[in-house]
């Protein structure tokens, strides 16, 4: 594992992580926070404001992590935190409807004209598995194929193993995950039609829906190759399996209409989280008008939330749409974003270090491999150590990226350019000092 610079300016985050571990598992409440893949202790964050977070250390860094994407409009956005102020003011939670989740459900229902009816739920997980649970009940089938590598929260059936690129029927890659479970989930490379149209043709007729993440962000960042997801919607169709859009990502963030817009493709669901809840926990799923039918209390699919709905998150939602609807923010995103990949992938370039740059509107990966990333079996030629040695660099320079190769980075419209010039600068003098080795 790459070495920690700056280790004795870590003292109060290591303390807290040795404390953590006492009490919660690994020390965190979500796996990849834990820092594993790129070793060392993970910092504790004190607070957060535009493009930058502090760790408890007091020390300052870039961020492009994005709390995993929904900070689009940089951390503490005062029209946002005011929202919040406000809504809490007036209660945090009712269990009865609100006016807010109206205006939200409107605001979704018109960025995403595919999601008539939408249901507001509090992850992303949820938003996928009750989406699920839905195309089973309205198909009547119960076959799901999803794609190796990309990710839809932590549901049982939908933890199934990257397969190697047959065509088998899932094995569960999480303990506790009854390999009942998810035989009815088939797993095919991503971006390869022919292995789609092979399934459909051998179990058509079982087959509820192909969800995906149109962009995946969960394996890095890949690509749909021209024609990949039209292909899906077109074979969906004769099969009168339903096409479902995994946008908790790319919803909001490839551009305000997600990638079904940017790609000219309705999905029958569609799935939405993070930048839907402007950092709040927030997910929700919607779709056709006569899918979403079937969903309690109109139809006899049952899904429910305490929380769902909750009016902070919502309030939090509606502002950041709000504001994310202003005049040029995803162009800037788009300008600046495409600037900084430039100036990383040149500095690679001069320093001699294969590195595979994808990026699409605001969000990108830098694959440490000299071979194009289109699916996970590329993504898996990315040398691990190169990139935890890269993200110690980055993090000693005060640039915070995910601890994780096979993670997406997110710029948001608070980075400034000096924010990106920086970053550009801790990377050539980190691929420098790989190119050395
Ligand atoms: N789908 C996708 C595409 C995701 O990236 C994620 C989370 N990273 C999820 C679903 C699950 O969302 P959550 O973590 O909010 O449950």
């Amino acid at each position: 594992m790459a070495e920690q610079p700056q280790a004795l300016l870590t003292l109060r985050s290591e303390a807290l992580f040795g404390e953590a571990q006492h009490y919660i598992p690994g020390g965190v409440n979500s796996p990849v926070r834990a820092f594993r893949a790129v070793g060392g202790t993970p910092r504790f964050i004190a607070r957060a404001a535009g493009s930058r977070i502090y760790d408890v250390d007091g020390r300052e860094y870039v961020d492009y992590v994005a709390s995993w994407g929904p900070m689009i409009l940089g951390h503490a956005h005062p029209q946002v935190v005011r929202a919040v102020q406000q809504a809490a003011e007036l209660g945090t939670s009712y269990g009865a409807p609100t006016e807010g989740e109206v205006t939200l459900a409107r605001l979704i229902a018109s960025a995403f004209p595919s999601m008539e009816l939408v249901r507001l739920v509090s992850s992303g997980t949820e938003a996928v598995m009750s989406a699920i649970r839905l195309a089973r009940g309205y198909t009547g089938r119960d076959v799901i194929v999803k794609f190796d590598g990309c990710y839809h929260g932590h549901s049982d059936g939908l933890l199934v193993q990257a397969g190697s690129g047959a065509t088998t029927f899932g094995i569960p890659n999480s303990g506790g995950v009854p390999a009942d479970y998810t035989r009815l989930t088939l797993s095919l490379p991503f971006n390869d039609l022919a292995a789609v149209r092979d399934a459909f043709a051998a179990h058509g007729e079982r087959i509820a829906a192909v969800v995906l993440e149109p962009i995946p962000g969960n394996m890095g960042v890949i690509l749909p190759a021209p024609g990949f997801l039209s292909g899906l919607r077109e074979v969906t169709s004769q099969y009168g399996a339903l096409l479902i859009f995994d946008e908790v990502i790319t919803g909001f963030r490839v551009g305000y209409g997600g990638a079904q817009h940017l790609h000219h493709i309705t999905p029958d669901l569609t799935c939405l989280g993070k930048i839907v809840g402007g950092g709040l926990p927030v997910g929700a799923f919607g779709g056709r008008r006569d899918i979403m039918g079937r969903i309690a209390p109109l139809g006899p699919v049952y899904q429910a939330g305490t929380l769902s709905g909750n009016p902070l998150a919502v309030a939090a939602g509606i502002e950041t749409l709000r504001l994310l609807q202003e005049p040029g923010v995803y162009e800037a995103l788009d300008a600046n974003t495409q600037y900084l990949c430039a100036g990383i992938q040149a500095a690679a370039k001069q320093a001699g270090v294969p590195v595979y740059a994808t990026r699409i509107a605001s969000m990108f990966c830098l694959f440490f491999t000299g071979q194009p990333v289109i699916d996970y079996a590329s993504a898996n030629t990315a040398d691990t150590g190169s990139y935890g040695r890269y993200f110690h660099a980055m993090l000693g320079a005060g640039v915070y990226l995910a601890p994780s190769q096979f993670e997406a980075a997110f710029v948001s419209a608070a980075h400034s350019r000096g924010d990106l010039d920086r970053t550009i600068e801790a990377s050539a003098r980190a691929f420098a000092a790989a190119a050395q080795r």
